[in-house]
C-alpha cells in the first residue's frame, strides 16, 4: 500500500526516507519512479510500478482551488 505525506514531511524525511516494495525491491526514494502530476507527486517501484509513495503538493487544497478557479 502507497504511503501519503504532504510536502512538508516529505521535504523532511527525503534524505532518509526508505521505500521499499511486496516485490522485494527497496530503495531510497530518489531512486524510485517520481513522477510530478498537477497536485501529487508520486513515486513507483522501479520492478513493479506499484505506487509506493504519494505526496500531496497542495499545502492548503481550499486556497489552491479557489486560485485555479480564478485562472480560467
Ligand atoms: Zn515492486
Amino acid at each position: 500500500m502507497a504511503l501519503h505525506m504532504n510536502l512538508k514531511e516529505y521535504e523532511e524525511k527525503k534524505k532518509t526516507l526508505r521505500l521499499s516494495c511486496e516485490c522485494g525491491w527497496e530503495g531510497n526514494a530518489s531512486e524510485a519512479y517520481g513522477e510530478l502530476h498537477e497536485a501529487v507527486l508520486d513515486f513507483e517501484c522501479p520492478k513493479c510500478n506499484n505506487m509506493l509513495l504519494i505526496v500531496n503538493l497542495i499545502v492548503d487544497p481550499e486556497k489552491y482551488f479557489n486560485w485555479k478557479k480564478k485562472k480560467k
